[in-house]
C-alpha cells in the first residue's frame, strides 16, 4: 500500500512511525504532512522514504525548502491549498488523518473523493461535518474509513461487519478527575488538566479527555461511522482502560477487544484490516488484574451531556460544539479561562446558534465552524474583562 500521513509529527504520527519501522516491507510512504514542525517533518520524511513532505504553514514550508536545497531528500511543498492539490493527484491507496482539529476535514474529504481508504484519527472531521463526510462515502467511487481511535476502532474488531447488535459501550477512562466534584474543579490547572492517567496524547485531546468532552466527541464520531442511534449508544466509565470497548449483540452476547492502551494497535490494525500483522507488544498480563466499570457523572462532566444533547440534535449543532470547544480549549490552555468555563462557553455558543433546515453542504459547515469560534472568542474575551 501507498500511504500519506496528514499530522506525521503529532502523537498518532510518531506511532505511526514506529509501526512503519516494523513493516517496510509492506507500506510505502508517499507524502508526509505536519503543520510547522519542519525539523521533525524533514527527519521523518529522509528516514521513511517519502517523495514529498508539505507544512500546511506555508512560510514554516519556505524556510525548510531553503534550508534543505540541493540535499537528497523529498521535495517540500507549503500551504493548505499545495496540500490539497497534492493530494488530489496523489496516488496514495491509504490516508491517515491525525490532524488535530478541524484542519483536518478538507484533506480527509479529498482522499475520500478519490477512493482511498482513510485511517480516520481526526475524530473533528466526522464530528463538524458528519453528514458531508457520509455523503462522500457514498457516493459512486468514494472511499472508505477505518477508524483509528481506539474506542471506535474496537467496536469496527468486534463488529467485522457482523450485524445487528443492541448497543455499542464506549469505555471511557473518566481522565485525571474522575471522582472530583464541580467545586473541586473550580480551579484545576493546566499542568493537572494535562496529566491523563492512561495515555499520552497532544494537548488537545487531553484536555478534552480531562473534560470528558472528548468522549462526547466519540458518542458523535460512533454515531456516523456506524450509521447508529444515539440512543444505542452507552458510556461506561473504566478507568483501567484496558476494554477499549464493546458490542452488545441482539442476542446478548457482549464482545469487548482488550489490551494494553497503545496506539499502535489500533493504528496498525487499521493499516492491515483485514489481515492481522505481528507487533512487538508484550501479551497481557490478566493474572492480578482487577477492572472496573462505573456510570459517568453527567453533572460535573457537563460537556458529555452537551455533546449527546447537540448529536441528537443534528444540523450544524455537532459542528459548532466542536468548534466552540477548540476555542474554549485554546482559552484554557493560554490561561485565560477556567476549567469549568470550558463547558460554560461551549453552551452559550450552541445556545446563541440558529440552525436552519437545509441539509448542510461544505460551505455551511466552514460557515457555521467559523460563526461559532468567533462566538466563542468574543464570550472568552467578555468573561475575561
Ligand atoms: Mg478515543
Amino acid at each position: 500500500m501507498r500511504l500519506v500521513i496528514l499530522g506525521a509529527t503529532g502523537s498518532i504520527g510518531q506511532s505511526a512511525f514506529s509501526v512503519w519501522q516494523q513493516h517496510q516491507d509492506r507500506v510505502t510512504i508517499e507524502g508526509l504532512v505536519a503543520h510547522r514542525n519542519a525539523e521533525r517533518l524533514w527527519d521523518m520524511g529522509c528516514r521513511m522514504g517519502a517523495a514529498w513532505v508539505a507544512l500546511t504553514d506555508a512560510s514554516a514550508a519556505a524556510d525548510l525548502e531553503r534550508a534543505t536545497r540541493g540535499r537528497p531528500g523529498p521535495e517540500v511543498i507549503g500551504g493548505r491549498e499545495a496540500v490539497r492539490l497534492r493530494l488530489a493527484e496523489a496516488e496514495a491507496t491509504h490516508v491517515l488523518a491525525a490532524m488535530s482539529g478541524f484542519a483536518g476535514l478538507e484533506p480527509t474529504l479529498v482522499a475520500l473523493q478519490r477512493g482511498m481508504t482513510v485511517l480516520l484519527a481526526n475524530k473533528e472531521t466526522l464530528v463538524a461535518a458528519g453528514e458531508v463526510i457520509v455523503r462522500a462515502l457514498r457516493a459512486p467511487g468514494g472511499g472508505r474509513i477505518i477508524p483509528v481511535d481506539s474506542e471506535h476502532s474496537a467496536i469496527f474488531q468486534c463488529l467485522a461487519g457482523r450485524q445487528p447488535f443492541r448497543r455499542l459501550i464506549l469505555t471511557c477512562s473518566g481522565g485525571p478527575f474522575r471522582g472530583w466534584s464541580r467545586d473541586a474543579l473550580k480551579d484545576v490547572t493546566v499542568e493537572q488538566a494535562l496529566k491523563h492517567p492512561n495515555w499520552q496524547m497532544g494537548p488537545k485531546i487531553t484536555i478534552d479527555s480531562a473534560t470528558l468532552m472528548n468522549k462526547g466527541l466519540e458518542i458523535i464520531e460512533a454515531h456516523y461511522l456506524f450509521n447508529v442511534d444515539y440512543d444505542a449508544i452507552d458510556v461506561v466509565i473504566h478507568p483501567e482502560s484496558i476494554v477499549h470497548s464493546l458490542v452488545e449483540f441482539v442476542d446478548g452476547a457482549t464482545l469487548a477487544q482488550c489490551g494494553y492502551p497503545d496506539m499502535r494497535v489500533p493504528i496498525q490494525v487499521a493499516l492491515s484490516w483485514p489481515e492481522r500483522w505481528s507487533l512487538d507488544i508484550p501479551s497481557f498480563q490478566w493474572p492480578g488484574r482487577t477492572l472496573h466499570f462505573e456510570e459517568p457523572d453527567l453533572e460535573t462532566f457537563r460537556l458529555l451531556a452537551l455533546a449527546r444533547q447537540a448529536g441528537k440534535a443534528g444540523h450544524l449543532y455537532p459542528c459548532v460544539l466542536n468548534a466552540a470547544n477548540e476555542v474554549a480549549v485554546e482559552g484554557f490552555l493560554a490561561r485565560r479561562l477556567g476549567f469549568l468555563e470550558i463547558a460554560e462557553v461551549v453552551e452559550a455558543t450552541l445556545n446563541a446558534f440558529a440552525a436552519s433546515n437545509t441539509e448542510p453542504d461544505l460551505s455551511e459547515v466552514m460557515a457555521a465552524d467559523a460563526w461559532a469560534r468567533q462566538f466563542a472568542r468574543e464570550r472568552i474575551a467578555a468573561e475575561v474583562r
